[in-house]
């Protein structure tokens, strides 16, 4: 199966679809992004705060997949981000997954209480520039926190990774991101399993028309809306069945009711709100 990549504006493609592993505990990180790579997976998103980095890359070293066929993430965590700190954050990170480079590195929250985030853009040029992460970006950034970067660097982050899925559509970050030639990667993209949208009539629709599952659907929305997403399953037959998206697609108007899910008032929202999180 060929997943379509999404061309970021380093000049790299990434993915558009890939593993996540978000609360994989360390000891079983190695056991899922094996079984992840053996499905097919070869876009793997973690983070220093997830603290199994070392099982990703072991699983990386033991699956004889070459390293340019891979695509690995990993994001800066955010008492890091102050002064020269993100220069150790990521040569840390780089030792726990055993790589001589990452392929997109991240500013994980803007924490504003602390405005350190900007410092910390600073310092993931300087990183990018020094060749230990080919493409730079953020996660959970907003607008105001965007703008602020530009203003400050002029660098334009290649993607911000932010809660996104049919309940939480997050438009003005859609809106700048199409402004400025940045992707959106979806976070939660099946919404954690904390809200309800597998049992959403819009949702069982698509899938019962498709023969697919809800999960299913959900993961296809986000593809047809053009977003990068990485499920994170901890099972491998759900793995199998988060890859298995290629083989159907969802109509104009599937996609229309799936879009209105969105109560548009931000209750969907399942994970911190990014100005209220430091
Ligand atoms: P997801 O929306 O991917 O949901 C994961 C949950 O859904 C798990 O409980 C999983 O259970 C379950 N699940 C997975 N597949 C299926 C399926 N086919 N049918 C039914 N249930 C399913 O949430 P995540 O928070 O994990 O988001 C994905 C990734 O996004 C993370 O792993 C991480 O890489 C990233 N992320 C980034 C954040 C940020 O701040 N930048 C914050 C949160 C996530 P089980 O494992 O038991 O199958």
């Amino acid at each position: 199966m060929t997943v379509p990549s999404v061309k970021l504006n380093s000049g790299y493609d990434i993915p558009q679809l890939g593993f996540g592993v978000f609360l994989v505990p360390a000891d079983e990180a190695e056991k899922a992004v094996s079984e992840a790579l053996e499905v097919g997976y070869r876009h793997i998103d973690t983070a220093a705060i997830y603290r199994n980095e070392e099982g990703v890359g072991a699983a990386i070293a033991s699956s004889g997949v070459p390293r340019d066929e891979l695509f690995v993430t990993t994001k800066l965590w955010n008492d890091q981000q102050a002064g020269e700190k993100p220069h150790d954050a990521i040569r840390s990170s780089l030792d726990k997954l055993g790589l001589d480079h990452v392929d997109l590195y991240l500013t994980h929250w803007p924490t504003p209480e602390r405005d350190t985030y900007s410092n910390a853009w600073q310092k993931l040029i300087e990183i990018r520039d020094a060749g230990l992460t080919r493409s730079i970006g953020v996660s959970n950034h907003l607008p105001e926190h965007l703008d602020r970067l530009v203003a400050d660097t002029g660098v334009v982050p290649a993607v911000d990774q932010i809660e996104l899925h049919p309940a939480l559509q997050q438009s003005n970050v859609l809106a700048w991101a199409e402004s400025n030639g940045m992707k959106i990667e979806s976070w939660g993209p099946l919404g954690q399993g904390k809200y309800p949208l597998f049992e959403h009539p819009a949702v069982t629709a698509a899938a019962e028309a498709h023969g697919v599952t809800p999960a299913q659907a959900v993961l296809r929305w986000h593809l047809q809306r053009g977003f990068i997403v990485f499920p994170k399953s901890v099972r491998k037959e759900r793995m199998a069945e988060n890859f298995d998206v290629f083989g159907f697609e969802l109509t104009a108007s599937e996609i229309e009711q799936i879009n209105a899910i969105d109560p548009g008032d931000g209750s969907g929202r399942v994970g911190s709100h990014p100005l209220e999180f430091n």
